[in-house]
């Protein structure tokens, strides 16, 4: 097998590849770092944290062991702080979309970014997939996308003095609203509903904008687009009234959030169970031996998608993973408390 031939750059030679930042992939790259064993980590998401950071970073958790409770945030916090000894290097906002096996058992890992990994194993900890925008779902509304339709802001500056309509109730949409506010030529909110799920500090800057008549927020759902001559013009919506408002706009900017995609994971030819890699419960390796697959992402009898399980998961894949790099090595168990190499690893000791 080999990956498509827009191989532009040299691959990054690894020992692991960990597929996924969120806490079970994070805990990866710890296990591995503790056992000597240098990570790449990449995630599509601009940051690491998974579901835990996308989802419901403020909620509480109160099923990790020893932490009675926290926040999502701060136990994807807690974790990249536990792995900073083993310096992983990060490759974010990139997707996974090519998976090759070599003739000498490696594997070719490219990513819509175009990085290329050749890695002696791979660690799938993809969860439920990869978060996709949720699309704005109007006819015609993919040939503007990127020009005109926006699901994330690559460069604000192309967004000055231009008419604006920004859809959606939640941080990312109140938090564009209040930069581009004064930027924009014009700018409307539309949210579905008179309810916010942003920060009530965000909201209420917003709505002080909206009464000094900066901006306009209407209470409204998509209906259509306007386009003359194959050029995208506004965007009418509909009120709870029924009435359609015809919005002029050079740009729409769209934050519906994300939904997850398991995405090219499903067809790399490993061997699925309920939509999810069918690992083993020695090592937690796929169909493929030297790929791996820990946290939601996998199955096996007995599964329970918790963050838990995805902590033990990824202590057990490390040793097969080492098993897989270094098969004549004899493994030992050793206890961080009282090995010396572990923890000149973790840099707690300099002997
Ligand atoms: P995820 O957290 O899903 O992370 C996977 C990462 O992989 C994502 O960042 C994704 O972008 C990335 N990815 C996927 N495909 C690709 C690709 N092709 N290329 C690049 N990157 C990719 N669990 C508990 O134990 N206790 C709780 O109290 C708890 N509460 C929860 C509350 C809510 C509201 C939700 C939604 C879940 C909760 N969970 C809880 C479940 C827990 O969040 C998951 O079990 C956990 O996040 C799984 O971690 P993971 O690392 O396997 O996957």
């Amino acid at each position: 097998m080999s990956l498509s031939s827009a191989d532009t750059q040299t691959p990054i030679r690894t020992d692991a590849l960990v597929i996924g930042a969120g806490p079970c992939g994070l805990f990866q790259v710890f296990e591995l770092g503790l056992l000597g064993i240098k990570a790449h980590i990449v995630d599509s998401l601009a940051h690491p944290g998974g579901q835990c950071t996308e989802l419901y970073p403020d909620k509480p958790i109160y099923d990790i062991p020893a932490l009675p409770v926290c926040s999502a945030q701060e136990l994807i916090d807690r974790l990249l702080q536990q792995i900073k000894p083993f310096a992983p290097e990060f490759h974010l906002g990139q997707e996974v979309s090519e998976f090759a096996q070599t003739p000498a058992g490696r594997f070719l890992v490219r990513t819509s970014a175009g990085t290329t990994f050749d890695a002696a194993t791979v660690v799938i900890a993809a969860g439920v997939g990869s978060f996709q925008a949720r699309r704005i779902g109007l006819e015609g509304a993919q040939a503007f996308e990127d020009a005109h339709i926006h699901y994330r802001v690559r460069r604000a500056a192309d967004l000055h003095d231009q008419r604006l309509v920004i859809f959606g109730g939640g941080d990312s949409a109140l938090d564009w609203t209040l930069e581009l506010a004064t930027k924009a030529r014009s700018l409307t909110l539309v949210h579905r509903r008179a309810d916010f799920r942003a920060v009530p500090a965000s909201v209420a800057k917003m709505q002080e904008l909206a009464s000094a008549g900066r901006i306009r927020c209407l209470e409204a759902l998509p209906h259509s687009l306007i386009v003359e001559d194959g050029r995208l013009r506004g965007v009418n919506v509909k009120a709870p009234d029924a009435v359609i408002h015809a919005l002029e706009a050079d740009q729409l900017l769209v934050f519906f959030g994300l939904h997850p995609k398991l995405g090219p994971v499903a067809e790399w030819g490993l061997a699925l169970e309920k939509k999810a890699l069918l690992v083993d419960t020695e090592k937690f390796q796929t169909s493929l031996p030297g790929v791996f697959a820990v946290g939601d992402i996998n199955f096996y009898p007995g599964k329970k998608k918790l963050i838990l399980s995805g902590f033990h998961e990824a202590a057990l894949a490390a040793f097969g993973i080492q098993h897989h790099l270094f098969p004549e090595k004899k493994q030992f168990l050793q206890y961080t408390t009282t090995s010396p190499i572990m923890q000149r690893r973790l840099g707690v000791t300099s002997s």
